[in-house]
């Protein structure tokens, strides 16, 4: 979580140096296949503009609007859209954010247990 937001994987994913299985993208989002997936459809959505996290993201309404929207895009393209599906935005230490990039989780696929640990 140290690590300068430019340096960061999603970071260089964006710029295209380090490839991702790209499941839709806008001018605005990218969503790829995460790298380690905990449900046979798990996919992650980033804002192509970089942002640390939820809270230093939360001015721009509209960014975050159109990272929903492409949640909802990518269970429909993944198939997951009518079984059902969960959006997961891990912030910070005790949320167990792990890469220092805003990203949604989009998750589906089987039946997902509540709550997380
Ligand atoms: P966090 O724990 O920060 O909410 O989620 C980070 C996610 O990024 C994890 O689910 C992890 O598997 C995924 N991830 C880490 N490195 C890579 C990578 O190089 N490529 C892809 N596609 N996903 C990655």
């Amino acid at each position: 979580m140290d690590t300068p937001i430019t340096d960061t994987i999603f970071a260089r994913i964006v710029r295209g140096e380090i490839p991702a299985q790209i499941v839709y993208e806008t001018d605005s989002v990218l969503a790829f296949h995460d790298i380690a997936p905990q449900a046979p459809v798990h996919v992650v959505v980033i804002p192509k503009t970089p942002v640390r996290d939820l809270v230093e993201a939360s001015p721009d309404a509209e960014m975050l609007g159109q990272l929903l929207a492409a949640c909802a895009e990518v269970a429909r393209i993944t198939g997951i859209g009518a079984s059902g599906f969960r959006v997961v935005v891990n912030t910070g230490q005790d949320g167990g954010q792990t890469v220092g990039y805003l990203h949604a989780h989009v998750l589906g696929g089987r039946a997902l247990s509540w709550p997380p640990g």
